[in-house]
């Protein structure tokens, strides 16, 4: 399995990931998207947005603020409870996550340590002019706050009918302790999380169908099963309210890891939000005539996990004539280029850049004329580009390109104007 280091390395040369204001020594836990890396994470939104919104009828989208009333995260208990255990190091003034500490001085300078202090890790901001408590607010720390707070809205407006969901990708913060392990924990990142209203008595049915399709997300991805699990959480790992709770992880170089929970959140959110607000968030059944409070089955996952569990599942060392290749293999439908074209020599430009704009009407495409043809190949090989296509001499007369597998590196002569017939059902999901 790739080591974290060479994985790093590589999404710096290749502009996939890089260190977030590294001119100014980059800034912990905050990560930048290059061009290839935003390709790729605009694929996983793609396609959990259409799968869990666009082919459903049962769930809609919303876009709501990072920035909420802060009532909301009273309600929610993140303000009382949303809190690591931390312990700084009086001399050097380090500061640790208590559970990743098992010796009485400090492991970096062997200072004296303070005792076990709660960490609240929300974001502060202030909001207007003034900088005091009555203006105090927070940078969300998830996303499924506001799904809970405009349910009723949602819901009358759109005439949904329980059971449904409403879903949302966006940003979220967490000032985490020690931020490690490149994206996998980063104090900005992105959720995507959907909340799914239902009747209490058919919650653990949902629930079941949820953790199911959530796990079969993760495989459409294209990432191998071998590297995916299911893991129940222990009655003793449920909050009180959470009638059951499900990660999907995936084995990191790090470990096994989690990339996502599916629970079983019982009505605890709805009615934390109606006591808060004293507002109604109720649902009237017009055909049971029942009025209840809906329970809710939460699917959240973090986008820059799964980038990164794509990669890692992705990377792979081979020997080819005595040197090292270096393949990320995504599947086609996730590869951040499609397909690559090159003209063999700069004379043939002009033709190959043709073939490049009618392609990428259809497909990621990428147009290459730096350096010889092997080099391109490996490039492209390292961003994991699955289709290359070289417009040579001999196009010129048999209007033909040659079309190399990133997989088998086998070379096809195809004829131009079936170029796009050729890809489209080796590149659709
Ligand atoms: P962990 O135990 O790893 O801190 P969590 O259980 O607190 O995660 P949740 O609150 O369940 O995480 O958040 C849902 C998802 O959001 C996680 O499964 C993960 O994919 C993503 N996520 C949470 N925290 C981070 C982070 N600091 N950096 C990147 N992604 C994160």
């Amino acid at each position: 399995m790739v080591d974290m280091e060479t994985l790093t390395s590589l999404c710096k040369r290749r502009g996939i990931i890089f260190q977030s204001s590294e001119i100014y020594g980059g800034l912990n836990g905050f990560w930048d998207f290059g061009p290839v890396g935003v390709e790729l994470k605009r694929r996983v939104k793609e396609s959990w947005w259409q799968r869990m919104v666009r082919s459903r009828d049962d769930v809609v989208g919303i876009d709501t603020s990072i920035i909420a009333h802060p009532r909301t995260w009273i309600a929610s208990g993140h303000v009382k409870s949303f809190a690591d255990p931390m312990i700084d190091c009086k001399k050097c003034k380090r500061r640790f996550r208590a559970d990743d500490i098992s010796e009485k001085k400090c492991p970096e300078c062997g200072g004296e340590l303070t005792d076990v202090r709660q960490f609240n890790l929300m974001f502060e901001t202030n909001v207007g002019a003034v900088k005091d408590n009555s203006s105090l607010a927070y940078l969300r720390p998830e996303t499924c706050q506001s799904i809970f707070t405009q349910f009723k809205n949602v819901q009358l407006i759109g005439r949904k009918k329980v059971p449904f969901g409403i879903a949302q990708i966006g940003k979220a913060f967490r000032n985490e302790i020690t931020p490690r392990n490149f994206i996998f924990r980063s104090r900005e990142f992105e959720q995507m999380e959907m909340e799914f209203f239902c009747h209490d008595k058919e919650s653990s049915t949902w629930y079941e169908y949820w953790v199911a399709e959530r796990f079969d997300w993760f495989k459409s991805l294209g990432i191998k099963e071998k590297g995916l699990r299911l893991r129940p959480h222990a009655k003793d790992e449920l909050a009180h309210y959470a009638k059951g709770c499900t990660d999907v992880e995936f084995e990191m170089p790090f470990g096994w890891s989690e990339m996502e929970g599916i629970a079983d959140r019982g009505n605890y959110d709805l009615s934390q939000h109606i006591e808060h607000s004293g507002k109604d968030l109720d649902y009237f059944d017009d055909a049971t005539k029942e009025k209840y409070v809906p329970n809710v089955v939460e699917t959240s996952v973090g986008v820059d996990r799964t980038c990164l569990a794509i990669l890692v599942d992705a990377y792979r060392e081979e020997e080819v004539k005595g040197e090292k290749r270096v393949v990320l293999g995504f599947a086609p439908h996730i590869a951040p280029v499609q397909v690559a074209v090159f003209p063999l020599s700069s004379k043939l430009s002009e033709k190959a850049l043709t073939i490049h704009h009618e392609l990428r009407k259809h497909f990621a495409s990428d147009f290459d004329e730096a350096g010889s043809i092997g080099k391109r190949y490996r490039r492209h090989d390292e961003v994991g580009t699955p289709f290359c296509v070289t417009y040579d001499f001999d196009s010129e007369n048999d209007h033909k390109v040659t079309i190399r597998d990133r997989d088998t590196m086998v070379q096809d002569r195809i004829a131009i104007d079936q170029l796009e017939n050729y890809l489209a059902p080796l590149i659709s999901p």
